[in-house]
C-alpha cells in the first residue's frame, strides 16, 4: 500500500494473527479446503477484530489531546470491550453508552467492561446514538476532553485497520479463492474490500450479515470504502452491488442465537479446538457450512475463514451449547 499516507497507530494488538489449516474441518465437510484468521487472537483482552481498528482510532484520540474514550453498544458489545480494555491500557478514561437497561446478570463482556473501570451509561428505551451524543457534548461542556469512537469503531481509521489486515494477509498466503466472516458495522468488510483492491487480492470478500438486510449494509460498506479511499487519495470507487454480503443467516435476528450458531460452534470446538461466539462468528460459520453444504462454495475452493472474536459472549449465550 505504498500510495497510502502514513497513518499514525499505536500499538495493542499482537500481529499478524495467526492463519491456520482447518484440516479436520475441511475432511469431514468433505468440501474446499478451509484455513482460518485468528483475529480472536489481536491479543488485548481476549482479542477481537475491534482491537486493530483502536490502534488507529486511539493514536487520534491521543493526537487530538483527548482524555476520555466515549463509544456505544449493545450490552455484550466486544466493541466496547475492547475499547474499554484498549483506554486502560493507554491511559484514557472510558465511557461506554449500552443499550437498553441494566440486566441482572453482570457477566461476559459486560463483566470484562466493569473490570477494566470503564464507566456504564444505560440507554434505556431512548435511541442509543442520541443518548451517544447527548454523553459526549455534556462530557465535552465539562471539559473532560472526550473522543467520540464510532459505533463498532467503523469510521476511515477502522477501515483503514482492515485495509492493513488484507496486506497482512497479502504477505502470508493470499492465494484463497473467498474470505468469509461476520460484517455487522460494515468496517471490517469495507477495510477487506479495500485491502483486495490495495493488494490485488481478487477472490470473493463475503460478509455473512448479523443483523441487517443485504441492501442496508452493502450502502452502508461501499459508503466507508469510498470516503476510506478518498481520505487516503486512493483512486477507488465501488457501487454497493459489488459489496458480497449474505443475509440468510439471520434467524430471529441479532444475538438470537439458534441451532446454526450452536452447530458451528460445536464443530469448531469439536474438530478444531477453536472457540467461536454465539452472535458474530457462530452465525457467519454457521452460513459459511451451510453454504458448504448446500455446494454454493464448491469443494475445489480453498476458503479462507476470517475469525473477528467474540468469544466472551459463549458464557452468556451457552444454553443449549451442550448436548448430552
Ligand atoms: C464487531 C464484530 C464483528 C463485525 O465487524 P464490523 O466491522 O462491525 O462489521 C464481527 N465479529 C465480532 C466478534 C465483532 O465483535
Amino acid at each position: 500500500m505504498s500510495e497510502s499516507i502514513d497513518v499514525p497507530k499505536i500499538n495493542l494488538a499482537f500481529l499478524p494473527t495467526p492463519l491456520e489449516a482447518l484440516h479436520t474441518l475441511s475432511r469431514v465437510l468433505g468440501g474446499p479446503e478451509l484455513w482460518i484468521k485468528r483475529d480472536d487472537q489481536t491479543g488485548l483482552a481476549f482479542g477481537g477484530n475491534k482491537v486493530r481498528k483502536l490502534e488507529f482510532l486511539l493514536a487520534d484520540a491521543r493526537e487530538n489531546e483527548a482524555e476520555l474514550l466515549i463509544t456505544r453498544g449493545a450490552y455484550q458489545s466486544n466493541h466496547c470491550r475492547q475499547t474499554a480494555a484498549a483506554a486502560a491500557k493507554s491511559g484514557f478514561g472510558c465511557k461506554l453508552v449500552l443499550s437498553g437497561g441494566h440486566p441482572k446478570d453482570v457477566t461476559g463482556n459486560l463483566l470484562l467492561d466493569g473490570l477494566f473501570g470503564a464507566e456504564m451509561v444505560w440507554s434505556g428505551e431512548r435511541d442509543p446514538e442520541e443518548v451517544l451524543v447527548e454523553t459526549f457534548e455534556t462530557a465535552d461542556l465539562h471539559g473532560l476532553k472526550p473522543y467520540l469512537i464510532p459505533y463498532g469503531g467503523s469510521n476511515e481509521l477502522g477501515v483503514y485497520a482492515y485495509a492493513k489486515a488484507m496486506e497482512e494477509l497479502h504477505l502470508q498466503d493470499s492465494s484463497f479463492d473467498r474470505i468469509v466472516f461476520a460484517s455487522s458495522s460494515g468496517g471490517t468488510q469495507a477495510g477487506l474490500i479495500l485491502g483486495a483492491h490495495l493488494t490485488g487480492f481478487e477472490g470473493d470478500i463475503l460478509g455473512i450479515s448479523v443483523d441487517e438486510k443485504t441492501s442496508a449494509l452493502q450502502a452502508r460498506i461501499a459508503n466507508l470504502v469510498n470516503s476510506t479511499a478518498q481520505w487516503l487519495g486512493v483512486e477507488f470507487n465501488i457501487e454497493p452491488d459489488a459489496v458480497s454480503v449474505d443475509d440468510g443467516y439471520l434467524g430471529e435476528g441479532y444475538a438470537k442465537v439458534s441451532n446454526l450458531e450452536r452447530e458451528a460452534i460445536r464443530d469448531f470446538a469439536q474438530q478444531e479446538g477453536i472457540l467461536l461466539d454465539p452472535v458474530y462468528t457462530g452465525r457467519a460459520a454457521g452460513g459459511l457450512m451451510s453454504l458448504i453444504r448446500r455446494g454454493e462454495i464448491e469443494g475445489d475452493e480453498r476458503v479462507l475463514f476470517w475469525h473477528t472474536g467474540g468469544t466472551p459472549a459463549l458464557f452468556v449465550y451457552g444454553e443449549g451449547l451442550i448436548v448430552r
